[in-house]
């Protein structure tokens, strides 16, 4: 009988059925709820802070020295914005603590104590707190030089600091939480390396993430450019069959060899362009209609951070689903680029299934174009399906 790709993907389907598939349902489609949530929680807490004067208490305090005279507008924003990002921040603490721990817990996806959470939980709000402060004191300085059309300049800070941190990300962030030592010698060292070498990617050396530690799923990635590139896998994919891994680490080289990053800067900065243009329209409104009451009704207060946040978090919920777009777009050509390299359909087909973990395997072609920041694992498997049917016959597929 003939190889049926329909027919071959429903069998992969259906192997991930009864309650696992269910509670992988449930978990995926909890998230859709919890994208509208975050975003109200994020907007109740930031009017409340404006509502009841405390953003407008803050700033007075960071704007002025001792003996009363006001400080330069950089140093007001750089003493203001991390105390207001500490106070939200704290004031959201018991949803983050549900959402990133409990919730995870619940689900079986999250191996961490809830020290160990909380310290690393820590570590990632000291280094938000830190990027956001200097982000919106660059922004700021752009809105005080230019109050109509900062939206540019907010730009070029925006995509210049999200660049430099993709690039310090792996060997100044990445190691605070995680462990990166090298595979030793052993096929499946050679596999990836080999498969680096016919790509044209520099690397000399595969390195392991021990992210048992905090979690059960599986991830890989290629990360860097030139000298500091880094092919590493974590330890969740170690453990699975050699071909899997394979099919796995022929995905991620897609994404080196496509030139994934460089392209989804390019898009990053044409939407943070329309988003900042919205925030420049809209915020003298929200200031002239809102500002007397909160006490921030200035452009030169860095307390209009308040009045931002909620515009772009708006903004934000309403791009959600360009931008997943955007990135499942790259994910579906890093599978095609993964199938060629790999050549091995079955593999990536059990890989995917595996995912559907945590990711609803069989969603609504709507809902996949929606909510969807990966290919789901029907389309996925699909794809791999397709691929193998064009392919039967030549004696090294798997
Ligand atoms: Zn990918």
């Amino acid at each position: 009988m003939a190889f049926d790709p329909e027919l071959a993907t429903r069998a992969w389907l259906a192997t991930l059925s009864g309650p696992a598939r269910a509670r992988s349902d449930a978990y995926f489609e909890g998230g859709y709820l919890l994208l509208f949530v975050d975003a109200a929680i994020t907007i109740a807490v930031t009017w409340a802070t404006l509502r009841f004067g405390w953003a407008a208490r803050l700033s007075a305090w960071a704007g002025r020295r001792r003996d009363g005279s006001a400080r330069r507008p950089a140093v007001h924003a750089l003493r203001f914005l991390p105390a207001y990002i500490l106070l939200t921040t704290l004031l959201t603490l018991p949803w983050a603590i549900w959402e990133q721990f409990v919730r995870e817990h619940d689900y079986g996806l999250s191996t961490q104590s809830f020290p160990a959470w909380a310290g690393e939980a820590a570590i990632a709000i000291t280094i938000n707190l830190v990027a956001v402060t200097l982000l919106f004191t660059g922004i700021h300085a752009a809105i005080r030089r230019a109050p109509r059309d900062w939206w540019l300049g907010a730009t070029g800070i925006t995509i210049a600091g999200l660049a430099f941190f993709i690039l310090i990300a792996p060997v100044v962030v990445e190691p605070l939480f995680n462990r990166y030592t090298p595979l030793p010698a052993g096929p499946v060292r050679t596999a990836v390396l080999s498969m680096a070498r016919a790509n044209g990617i520099p690397a000399e050396n595969v390195f392991v993430v021990d992210a048992s530690r905090q979690t059960t799923r599986i991830s890989a990635n290629v990360a860097g450019l030139g000298a500091t590139t880094r092919i590493a896998l974590n330890d969740n994919l170690l453990k699975q069959p050699p071909d899997e891994i394979r099919a796995v680490m022929a995905h991620e080289m897609g994404h080196y060899v496509l030139g994934h990053v460089t392209k989804l800067l390019v898009a990053l900065a044409i939407l943070a362009a329309l988003l900042f243009l919205f925030v420049a329209r809209a915020l003298p409104a929200l200031l002239a209609r809102f500002g007397a009451g909160w006490g921030v009704a200035r452009l030169d207060d860095p307390a209009i951070f308040a009045p931002v946040t909620i515009l772009l978090t708006i903004a934000f919920l309403a791009l959600t689903p360009l931008f997943n777009t955007l990135i499942r777009t790259q994910e579906i050509e890093a599978d095609r680029f993964g199938l060629n390299v790999a050549r091995a359909p079955e593999a990536f087909a059990s890989i995917a299934v595996k995912l559907g973990q945590y990711r609803k395997l069989e969603p609504g072609p709507w809902e996949e174009a929606v909510f969807y920041d990966h290919p789901s694992g029907r389309t996925r498997v699909l794809t791999a399906m397709r691929w193998k049917a064009e392919h039967l016959g030549q004696s090294d597929i798997r």
